[in-house]
């Protein structure tokens, strides 16, 4: 955590807005959050929408700083990533994710897969492919249990790099997703030279299906592009009965989302495991 020490000046002047001054409080407060362990991570289950069971979990960041309260990431992970803090902080909620996987699963629980995001910036880090072993290693926690989530933005520059790299993280035996599915403004012609595992529907697409027919169009086009490929697919951002009958009724495997839970601090989930629930 030594890199955030990094020394960054900032200058207030009486133009500067409430917005601005916002993000230089958040950037400020954000330097020491790992170290003073403002972190927790929340678990938002996945569903096998055949069996009705869950089958993993994303892992959410949450910060709770003692002023600013309950800061979403939607408030600070691009901060991070500016700054390159999420670097750290992605660190952070790997080993965090990996280690309380493993200890579920060591306590007789269901053995499910964690998924976990990647920032842009912890793709580029030359030491990615070390700290996925190191983590691993250290935990204990076997590859197939871990699925790192990736978006198409990663993707956008130089593709060869990213390829190789895939292959690398493939290699571990993690399972790789494509995050936010269809948002993003990359070829399509990545998804037969990646080893990717699974799709994730944006919950944008999700949102309309039972009232838009684009959306629907959308949404079964990448329900068929993905089993074609021989991928799993799985849909975000659920809320309604109506949403889930559709993906159902169209072959989604999996399903993540308020209609069934949002996510959970670790012993709440477990909570959900102890009681079996399922759809
Ligand atoms: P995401 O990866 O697309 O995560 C899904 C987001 O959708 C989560 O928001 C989740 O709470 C929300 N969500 C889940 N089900 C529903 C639903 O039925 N309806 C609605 N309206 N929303 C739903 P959250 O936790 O606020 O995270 C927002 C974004 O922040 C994430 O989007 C992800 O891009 C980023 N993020 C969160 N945790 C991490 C992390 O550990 N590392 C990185 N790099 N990014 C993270
Ligand atoms: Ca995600
Ligand atoms: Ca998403
Ligand atoms: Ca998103």
């Amino acid at each position: 955590a030594k890199k955030l020490g990094r020394n960054n000046f900032q200058f207030y002047t009486p133009a500067m807005n409430e917005e601005s001054l916002e993000r230089v409080r958040i950037e400020s407060a954000l330097r020491n959050a790992v170290e003073r362990d403002e972190f927790v991570l929340y678990y938002q289950p996945q569903i096998d929408i055949k069996s009705g069971k869950i089958v993993g979990m994303e892992a959410l960041i949450r910060w709770q700083h003692p002023e600013l309260g309950m800061v979403p990431p939607g408030r600070f992970i691009s901060i991070a990533e500016e700054t390159g803090m999420i670097v750290a902080i992605g660190a952070w909620v790997l080993r965090t994710a990996c280690a309380q996987n493993k200890a579920w699963q060591d306590a007789g629980f269901d053995r499910l897969r964690v998924a976990v995001n990647l920032s842009a910036r912890q793709f580029g880090a030359s030491d990615l492919i070390e700290n996925l072993a190191t983590v691993l290693r250290d935990t204990g926690l076997e590859p197939k249990y871990l699925e790192i989530e990736l978006t198409e933005s990663l993707f956008m520059s130089d593709i060869t790099p990213a390829v190789d790299l895939l292959h690398r993280m493939k290699a571990l035996g993690v399972n790789l997703s494509i995050d936010d599915f269809g948002t993003g403004y990359s070829s399509l012609s990545y998804l037969s030279r990646f080893p990717i595992d699974v799709l994730k529907i944006d919950r944008s697409f999700v949102a309309d299906i039972t009232r838009d027919a684009n959306d629907e169009a959308i949404v079964t086009s990448i329900i068929a592009l993905a089993h074609n490929l021989k991928l799993a697919v799985i849909a975000e951002g659920v809320e309604t009965g109506e949403q889930l009958d559709y993906l159902r009724r169209h072959g989604c495997d999996e399903m993540q989302g308020y209609y069934f839970s949002k996510p959970l601090p670790a012993h709440e989930f477990e909570q959900l495991m102890v009681e079996g629930r399922g759809l």
